[in-house]
């Protein structure tokens, strides 16, 4: 799948530490005002008017991504999304980040720029400055990094914390096409490993790939809310999957949920997938990882604004923390949530 086709490959050593950093550190404009000072110091400086929120990701070769799959430049576009999700799962805005990375010498310079190349292009997409990092050797492989720093009225910080007993569960865009674009490139892999000569055919599995290789943080998603005039009373980003996200959610504010099955949102393209697969679309939605979306509660007396609009479904609502946590199946069943969300610790 994934070939050197480059035969032109620069050795790290060549450059040396320093001229690595100065390399890669190229066409770092700053665009925010609270970017006082970026790369070239022993820190970069930060003024901002309102609270700061602050949040870091590692992607760990091996354990998050296959590079024989995984192209360098959407792993740096990637690993910048984990985080700025993140941010706007806060309601807040994103502003810089800085960026680490351990990797072994056997890298080639070329390597490294792709990598970077996606993430400046995620900067600039994102508008977010790049304003510091790290940069080691690895024995193991690749290792990257992010921090991302971002802005808000403390007032508007929106919390895990703040969902009441009544509220509604709403979540953004699609569940569970990361998790199937990543079984499609496993199943591809073990094609080419068979036989290298065999191209992929995965044209109609475009999206899945997309939402697994190059994810988009929903940065819409906030925007789109204040001009709904709805304020969340609590918010998270979907990284492990949505029944741990929401079992993150009712224990940090206290209550319980029925989440209905009939109001997943699901891809046609997801669907298909799990039947090719054999797989539940059901389980899939619930417990495959990586999606990116956001995940919230809104009062009751919100619904109006929100009910029609394509980009929000609603799936459920709060109850008693008494009541627990349950999914009402298509069939009325009660079933417990459990964690199932996906766990880099779990063999
Ligand atoms: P120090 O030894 O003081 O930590 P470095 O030589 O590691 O400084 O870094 C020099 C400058 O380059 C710093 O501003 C640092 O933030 C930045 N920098 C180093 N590595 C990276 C990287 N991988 N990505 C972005 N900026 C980096
Ligand atoms: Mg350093």
């Amino acid at each position: 799948m994934i070939e050197d086709k480059n035969p032109q490959r620069t050795s790290i050593e060549n450059l040396g530490e320093f001229g690595l950093i100065d390399h890669i550190t190229q066409n770092t404009p700053l665009n925010h005002e609270s970017s006082h000072k970026g790369i070239g110091d022993d820190a970069a400086v930060l003024k901002h008017n309102e609270s700061t929120v602050v949040t870091t990701d590692m992607l760990v070769e091996g354990i998050h991504f296959d590079l024989s799959y995984v192209p360098l430049k959407h792993l740096g576009y990637k690993a910048v999304m984990v985080n700025l999700s993140d941010v706007y799962a806060m309601n807040a805005l994103p502003t810089q980040i800085t960026v680490s990375i351990a990797m072994s010498n056997r890298f080639p310079v070329e390597a490294v720029e792709e990598l970077y190349d996606g993430i400046k292009l995620a900067c600039k997409l994102y508008n977010v400055d790049l304003v510091g990092g790290d940069t080691t050797a690895s024995q193991s492989g690749l290792v990257i990094s992010i921090t991302a720093i971002g802005e808000q009225k403390a007032e508007d910080i929106i919390y895990r914390s703040g969902a009441g007993d009544n509220d509604l569960l709403v979540v953004s865009g699609d569940l569970g096409a990361a998790y199937m674009g990543l079984q499609i490139l496993e199943r591809e892999k073990a094609v080419y490993k068979a036989n290298p000569n065999n191209q992929p055919d995965v044209e109609a599995y475009s999206y899945l790939l997309e939402r697994q290789l190059k994810p988009e943080a929903r940065k819409d998603i906030p925007k789109l809310l204040e001009e709904l005039e709805v304020k969340p009373t609590s918010m998270i980003d979907l990284s492990d999957g949505l029944s741990s996200e929401i079992i993150h959610l009712c224990k940090n504010s206290n209550i319980g949920m029925k989440l209905y099955e009939e109001k997943l949102p699901l891809d046609p393209t997801v669907i298909a997938a799990c039947e090719e697969f054999n797989l539940d679309s059901t389980t899939i939605a619930l417990s495959g990882g990586e999606d990116y979306e956001l995940l919230f509660t809104v009062k009751q007396e919100d619904f109006p604004k929100i009910k029609a609009n394509p980009s929000l479904s609603i799936i459920g609502h709060a109850v008693p923390k008494s009541d627990g946590i349950h999914l009402i199946t298509r069939s009325g069943e009660q079933i417990p949530i459990k964690a199932m969300g996906w766990n880099s610790f779990q063999e």
